[in-house]
């Protein structure tokens, strides 16, 4: 193993056993989506909460359970996403899928910025199953959001 790959093993080690964002708030806002994702080919969970406030994505915990990928990739996600516009955040979406597509394949400096410690989850790009885990949590993001937007016109 390269020390780059012990490294981004490390950062998903951390967000697994340190989650970020873990524990869903109540919230007071009028934009608020709720979206639960289940990966039944590994048994992980993820419930998450999205609140939307002036086209900023004001707040984004969940609850979840399964293995380190599922865990430690939504804790990331929490981190990259909290706060920033909506387009920001549709960005990085974006840029998290094609780093699941690139086959474990690094992507352009513009999109690894913007992705952060997101960045690690680049060997799981190899293996279509853990894919899923990795996916799930940036899913229920997705399916969150619109659920917090469906009464715009
Ligand atoms: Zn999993």
């Amino acid at each position: 193993m390269s020390s780059l790959e012990q490294m981004y093993q490390q950062v998903i080690m951390d967000h697994a056993k340190q989650a970020h964002g873990k524990g869903l708030v109540d919230l007071n806002l009028i934009q608020v989506g709720e979206s639960h994702q289940v990966n039944t080919t590994c048994g992980d969970e993820i419930r998450l909460r999205v609140g939307l406030e002036d086209d900023r994505v004001e707040s984004v915990t969940w609850e979840g359970q399964g293995c380190s990928i599922s865990q430690a990739s939504v804790s990331v996600l929490h981190e990259l996403v909290e706060g920033t516009t909506l387009s920001e955040a549709e960005a990085t979406m974006e840029a998290f899928r094609d780093l699941m597509q690139a086959k474990g394949e690094a992507l352009d400096d513009d999109r690894e910025d913007l992705l952060g410690d997101a960045t690690a989850f680049v060997g799981v790009g190899k293996y279509p199953a853990r894919i899923k885990c990795a996916m799930l949590g940036w899913m229920a993001f997705k399916d969150a959001m619109i659920q917090a937007r469906k009464d715009e016109a």
